[in-house]
C-alpha cells in the first residue's frame, strides 16, 4: 500500500467512502503464535468506485481465506486492521465464520466505528460473543500497519493530529458499545428488562456516544 492510501484511509479524522482491510495470518505452537507471511496482505472494498460487483472488505477476506487451504487439524489467529469497522451484515457473517472454523481465532483493529448502518452496535457484540477481539486501533497499531503493510521507502510514520484523542475516545466508544452486552443479558437474568425496553436504552445509549462534534466528525458513516 502506498503512503497516501494508507494515509488517506486509516487516519481518524478523514472519512472516505472506501475500506481497506490488511490482514495477517499467525499459527499457534504451543503457547507463541508464529507469522505465516505468505498470508499476509490488504485489500479493499470491491464495488461503488471500482469495477467490480460489490463486496465489503471483509467478505472479500472471507472468500480469500479458504484459498489458504489451512490445516483445520492446528489453531490460526487471523488479525485484521480495517479503516472501518465492520458493519452489521458482515460482522453477522464473520461470526458465523468463526462458528463454522474452530480452528481461526479473530482480532480486528478498526480505525474508525462505522455507523452508517443500523445496528452496527448489535453487529459488533454479536462478533464479540463469536469470540473475536473488536478493539480501536492505536498508534502502537497504526506504527505497525506503517511497518508491515506500507510501501514507506524507509520513512518512520508520523501520526497525524489527534491520533491519540481519536483512539481514546473510540475506544470508549467502543468499550460502551460491547460493555452494553455483557450489562444487559444480565439485567435481563434477573429479570429487571424486558426485550423491549433494552432496545430502548440501547439507541439512547449511542445517542450519548455519538454526541460532540469530534464524535460526529469521527463516526459518521461511509458507504
Ligand atoms: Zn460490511
Amino acid at each position: 500500500m502506498d503512503e497516501d492510501t494508507f494515509r488517506e484511509n486509516f487516519s481518524q479524522e478523514l472519512k472516505p467512502h472506501k475500506t481497506y482491510l490488511c490482514y495477517e495470518v499467525e499459527l499457534q505452537e504451543d503457547d507463541a503464535w508464529i507469522p505465516v507471511d505468505e498470508f499476509k496482505g490488504f485489500l479493499r472494498n470491491q464495488g461503488a468506485d471500482t469495477l467490480e460487483p460489490r463486496c465489503h472488505a471483509e467478505l472479500c477476506l472471507l472468500e480469500l481465506i479458504p484459498s489458504w487451504e489451512l490445516d483445520k487439524e492446528r489453531h490460526y489467529r487471523v488479525t485484521c486492521f480495517i479503516s472501518w469497522s465492520p458493519c452489521p451484515d458482515c460482522a453477522s457473517q464473520l461470526a458465523a465464520f468463526l462458528g463454522k472454523n474452530s480452528h481461526l481465532s479473530l482480532r480486528v483493529f478498526a480505525s474508525r466505528i462505522y455507523t452508517k448502518f443500523a445496528g452496527y452496535e448489535t453487529g459488533l457484540r454479536q462478533l464479540q460473543a463469536a469470540g473475536a477481539q473488536i478493539t480501536i486501533m492505536t498508534s502502537e497499531e497504526f506504527e505497525y500497519c506503517w511497518k508491515t503493510f506500507v510501501d514507506h521507502q524507509g520513512t518512520p510514520f508520523l501520526p497525524w493530529d489527534d491520533l491519540d484523542k481519536y483512539s481514546k475516545m473510540l475506544s470508549k466508544d467502543l468499550k460502551g458499545i460491547l460493555q452494553q452486552n455483557i450489562t444487559l443479558s444480565s439485567k435481563m437474568q434477573t429479570g429487571h428488562l424486558q426485550p423491549l425496553q433494552i432496545d430502548q436504552q440501547k439507541s439512547s445509549k449511542s445517542n450519548e456516544l455519538g454526541a460532540g462534534p469530534v464524535a460526529q466528525a469521527v463516526r459518521a458513516p461511509c458507504s
